[in-house]
């Protein structure tokens, strides 16, 4: 019987959404007893939050002061130590996961499957490669513990109402000193986040400028939307990196992505794949952008965006 183990990730005090996705995904194993792992200072608020999401047996919580930032390097060991027993290893595809699960395979001597977007089998699994413009079957060998990250746009997260059992784990290993935390430097901001938000407006080169982009600002304020770019506008200065959407930024899934002044270009269509609605403004009708789109708008963002900020009262 597959035996699963989700790292769950969280900000210290609340779980982020991608825990639930890698349950949801777990929780396609035929026969699959799903455990969450919480590391953390003061675990106790997010290890309630984990027991919560259906198809959770047991949520462990592993209580140190060292593990108040998640930084892979001290995190990997300890995760290493709860796996004993354990078929799978789940993480999210996300940054936090990106960063951490390499690690736990390293350890593990184990290859890691990376970006499952769906399973065919306890050590077969679906992942897309070129970008997401080709999708193969992995198989990891059936007699070594899998470790995995879960492409998060491919799930929707699992359900809550349940209450697991809360444990605390032992887990005594001798964590590294090379690593440790420094600062966090971050954008500090109220909009929602782009990894997780429901509504995302994304702005491209066409903008033209840091002062610009307040037109997209303006827009996602009033639709309540996160904030997302193209990497030309990333590579421009005109928004920080981690608004960049596509192969080399984030992949999302929001019910509506808007992209203004966007070509379409294959890398920046990758990171939107998932999308539930995708509205398009751009100038030129030939865009590639349209041709993924379900509505489009033609015409120079610089009269549309205006207008419809405005029309949203
Ligand atoms: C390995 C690799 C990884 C990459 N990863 C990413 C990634 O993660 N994300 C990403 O986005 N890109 C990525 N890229 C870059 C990608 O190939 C494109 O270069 C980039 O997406 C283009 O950004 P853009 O659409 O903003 O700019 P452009 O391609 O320059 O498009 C601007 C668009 O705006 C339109 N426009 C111009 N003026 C107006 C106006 N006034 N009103 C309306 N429309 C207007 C134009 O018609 C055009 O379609 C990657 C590239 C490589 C090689």
């Amino acid at each position: 019987m597959a035996k699963i183990l989700v790292v769950a990730e969280h900000n210290g005090t609340t779980l982020n959404p991608s825990t639930a996705k890698c349950v949801a995904c777990a929780a396609q194993i035929d026969g699959a007893e799903v455990d969450v792992a919480v590391f953390a200072a003061s675990p106790s608020e997010i290890a309630a939050e984990a027991a919560q999401i259906s198809g959770v047996s047991r949520v462990l919580t592993v209580a140190r002061e060292e593990n108040g930032v998640a930084i892979a390097a001290i995190l990997a060991p300890q995760i290493v130590a709860l796996t004993s027993g354990y078929s799978h290893v789940f993480g999210p595809s996300t940054a936090f996961g990106k960063d951490l699960m390499p690690r736990v395979a390293a350890l593990l001597g184990v290859n890691q499957v990376s970006d499952i977007m769906s399973v065919e089998g306890s050590h077969r699994f679906k992942r897309p490669i070129y970008a997401g413009n080709a999708i193969v079957s992995v198989e990891a060998p059936a007699d070594s513990t899998v470790v995995a990250t879960v492409r998060t746009a491919s799930y929707q997260a699992a359900e809550g109402g349940n209450s697991a059992t809360v444990e605390s784990a032992d887990v005594e290993v001798d964590l590294p000193t090379h690593t440790r935390f420094v600062e966090l430097q971050t954008g500090q901001s109220d909009r929602p986040e782009l990894q997780v938000a429901a509504k995302v407006v994304s702005g491209g080169r066409a903008l033209g400028s840091e002062e610009n982009f307040d037109l997209i600002f303006k827009l996602a304020d009033k639709l309540g939307a996160a904030i997302g770019s193209s990497r030309a506008a990333v590579d421009a200065g005109y928004v920080p990196p981690e608004t960049q959407v596509g192969q080399t930024g984030q992949i999302i899934a929001p019910d509506l992505y808007i992209a203004i002044g966007i070509s379409g270009a294959i890398q920046h269509i990758t990171g939107i794949k998932d999308a539930g609605t995708i509205v398009a403004i751009n100038k030129d009708e030939e865009a590639p952008i349209f041709e993924v789109s379900d509505i489009g708008l033609v015409g120079d963002l610089f009269n549309i965006v205006p207008e419809l900020t405005e029309m949203l009262g």
